[in-house]
């Protein structure tokens, strides 16, 4: 037990908060990781609309076990929904029209052990069953050499990784029949600027949905036009990479019901703001990735907390902003490939 609150305290404060949530706010374990003698579990809190066909926002952490601020960005985030539906009828009234999930641990064992792999070595973001179909860079992009080496695959021919599975099953009957989901997993990274990526991960073709991409993007940009802290982007345009999650996902639902969308989105905030600031924790790896000072990491909790409230309420409000004629959506697209693609198809 001290060895867990040690090594995983957000674990505790996740089962603390559940605790304390009222009747509205649901949650199960997707799985347990058996680890050092013990079972981690992953958990799922769902709030809002129980209809199979309500609108959706997921938010997903910790997928990377050394990104811990995006777990704790969610953790702070699901302490005041949980706060504000105690007393906040407008919230109340904005869950009954849309439904809300959170995994804010998606990897457990590898935050348990401060690494970014789980605790077999695998990277969960490279550990989908899909190849990229354009060119990665080596290493990085993934890779089976050996499992001591960062950004592996695991052996091919391997089933998904426990972490991955029930993730992968999870989504896959949420978005059964759904007409309208977004998700938002959180990781942070190298660089200075915090990027918003959409697929494709493992190709520099656009999605099908770059047209609705368009209009989410230029959507925040007029809502919160002093907001110019993104940047937009298809993930491939940083760096390709093999065994994505997303574009599985992405695909999966293209194929099996083309009618809907979903737009699987991941938030990679950039550490060398915070290193900039504090140049000691470029001398530990982990800490690279996660801001050490508290008033620093607080602000860091704050200035995601937009992102994810318009998210919600461009999930809830998708009808009104949806271009749905053939040639608005062919109008977007258009300048979506000028904005993303140089203006062509690749
Ligand atoms: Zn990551």
């Amino acid at each position: 037990m001290y060895q867990l609150k040690r090594h995983l305290p957000e674990l505790f404060e996740l089962e603390h908060l559940i605790s304390r949530a009222g009747s509205d706010v649901r949650f199960r374990v997707l799985t347990e990781i058996p680890h050092q003698g013990q079972a981690l579990p992953i958990h799922a809190i769902e709030l809002g609309s129980r209809a199979p066909d309500a609108p959706s926002l997921g938010l997903i952490g910790g997928i990377h076990g050394v990104e811990r601020i995006g777990t704790q960005v969610l953790l702070a985030y699901l302490h005041s929904l949980i706060m504000r539906l105690r007393w906040d009828e407008s919230m109340a009234e904005q869950l009954k029209h849309i439904h809300l999930f959170i995994i804010p641990i998606a990897n457990p064992g590898g935050m348990y052990l401060n690494q970014r792999a789980n605790p077999n070595g695998v990277d969960l973001m490279r550990n989908a069953p899909i190849d990229a179909t354009s060119h990665v860079p080596k290493l990085l992009g993934g890779h089976r050499l050996s499992r001591h080496l960062p950004w592996y695959r695991g052996k091919k021919q391997c089933p998904m990784q426990p972490e991955l599975q029930a993730l992968h099953d999870y989504m896959i009957q949420h978005l059964n029949k759904r007409p309208f989901t977004i998700t938002l997993d959180m990781h942070s990274g190298f660089g200075f600027n915090d990027r918003l990526w959409f697929p494709y991960a493992g190709s520099v073709s656009p999605i099908r949905d770059l047209n609705v991409m368009y209009r989410i993007n230029r959507l925040f940009a007029k809502t919160f036009p002093n907001h110019t802290l993104y940047k937009v982007e298809p993930q491939a345009h940083s760096y390709t990479t093999h065994g994505d999650i997303w574009d599985l996902l992405y695909d999966h639902n293209l194929q099996q019901q083309p009618q809907s969308t979903f737009m699987p989105l991941t938030l990679e905030m950039g550490s060398w703001l915070w290193v900039k600031k504090n140049p000691r924790q470029l001398l530990r790896y982990h800490r690279l990735f996660h801001p050490e000072l508290p008033h620093r990491q607080s602000r860091i909790l704050r200035r995601h907390y937009s992102l994810i409230d318009f998210l919600m309420m461009a999930a809830r409000g998708h009808n009104n902003w949806m271009k749905t004629k053939p040639e608005q959506i062919a109008k977007d697209t258009r300048a979506a490939l000028k904005l993303w693609y140089d203006g062509a198809a690749k």
